[in-house]
């Protein structure tokens, strides 16, 4: 199978970069501040943290050591369980192993893709420390009843919102009169990732909120090998270099300028996306439901099963046409590196395994126009007919 000819492939994501991140990139090679020391790491990590409502921002290289970062600062021991989706990217429970604690998966809910908040409860355990709630593609996790039942058991609550800047979550919806809460204001640890295809990037980068005073020097000093403050080369703890560069920190305030401008888009694409396919048979879209304010991170479609076709055909069809995908995440429980450690062998996950087989995102990234995003639309249309 071969492209049509002269078609000019549509990118799943491109980064813009077109703010003053040259400017400000320009002053750190100036002044000589390339390294993790810097002025544009403090003002990353200080505008971040007080747009996503939070005290304090630890920037750290990606959001996989962000995740890490927080879980081995939770201080879990070993045969401590941490509840969170299969349906995720892997950096999720690696954290959780790096933690030295144990994973325990919940499936995702068949029309938000996210965690099924409602199979949450019986996977806790006297083990159960913390639950890692993943706002999948953009759209908000259901947070009040795992914010419930955190307090209930005395749970720590990892938000990885690597995929939803800027998302909102209509907090006590179910009582009629909520508050829209940012992702990234639910967790004790709230990680973010700033790699290229994310909203805001810092190129690779990420950071790790939080309004405990206690858990952000925890951070900073596991980001920094552990130094003792006031006694170099001299450590009680093992830490890591996780640190960020004022180069990258640079670019994503640049970024952050224009986080609005960035979100308009994202909400222009989702929406034209949505009155488009939802006219399509043989395909769903993420439900968008009334608590929640998504940012589209990426749009995805699940191919029906009776139509007969799977993602990776759909994907191939698209290729052909110009249009790359990427295919959806497969569950944590269907890794092999993880079924290999003797993990997830009860479990059963038949939405998550669905969506890895039938689900695939489109082109969403910032620079994506309306001619493309309607040739993406017709190429689908022609895919499922
Ligand atoms: C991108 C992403 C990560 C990992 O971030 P990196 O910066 O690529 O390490 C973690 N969690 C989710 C949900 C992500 O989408």
């Amino acid at each position: 199978r071969h492209r049509r000819k002269g078609t000019i492939l549509i990118p799943v994501c491109e980064p813009r970069v077109d703010g003053r991140e040259l400017e400000y990139v320009t002053d750190c090679v100036r002044t000589g501040w390339i390294s993790s020391a810097g002025p544009y790491i403090k003002r990353f990590e200080a505008s971040w943290a007080a747009y996503c409502g939070r005290r304090t921002g630890v920037a750290v290289s990606n959001g996989t050591v962000a995740l890490e970062a927080a879980v081995r600062c939770l201080g879990l021991q070993p045969g401590d369980e941490v509840v969170l989706p299969t349906f995720t990217i892997i950096s999720c429970a690696l954290a959780v192993l790096r933690g030295g604690a144990t994973p325990v998966l919940v499936d995702a809910d068949p029309d938000t893709w996210c965690m099924d908040v409602d199979k949450v409860e019986a996977a806790l355990t006297p083990r159960t420390r913390a639950i890692m709630p993943v706002h999948i593609y953009g759209h908000p996790v259901d947070m009040d009843p795992l914010v419930a039942l955190a307090h209930e058991h005395d749970l720590f609550i990892i938000e990885d919102a690597a995929e939803a800047h800027g998302g909102q979550y209509l907090g006590g919806w179910r009582s009629g009169s909520g508050t829209w809460q940012t992702c990234g204001s639910f967790g004790d640890a709230s990680c973010f990732s700033f790699y290229a295809n994310k909203i805001i990037s810092t190129g690779e980068g990420g950071m790790v909120l939080t309004d405990d005073p206690t858990l952000s020097d925890r951070l900073a000093s596991l980001r920094n090998l552990y130094f003792e403050p006031g006694r170099r080369f001299y450590h009680s703890e093992l830490g890591s270099n996780f640190r960020l560069t004022n180069l990258q920190a640079a670019i994503g305030l640049a970024q952050l300028e224009t986080a609005e401008e960035r979100l308009e888009h994202k909400r222009w694409l989702g929406k034209a996306y949505q009155e488009r396919l939802s006219r399509v048979s043989g395909l769903s879209v993420q439900t968008i439901r009334p608590w929640a304010r998504p940012v589209y991170w990426m749009f995805g479609i699940v191919v029906d099963e009776h139509v007969g076709k799977t993602a990776a055909t759909v994907s191939d069809y698209l290729a052909s046409e110009g249009v790359m995908t990427r295919p959806f995440f497969t569950g944590m429980h269907e890794q092999p590196a993880l079924q290999r450690m003797g993990l997830f062998q009860d479990g059963r996950y038949p939405v998550a395994e669905r969506l890895a087989r039938q689900g695939l995102y489109l082109p969403s990234g910032p620079t994506l126009t309306e001619t493309q995003l309607e040739q993406v639309c017709d190429a689908v249309t022609s895919a499922l007919g």
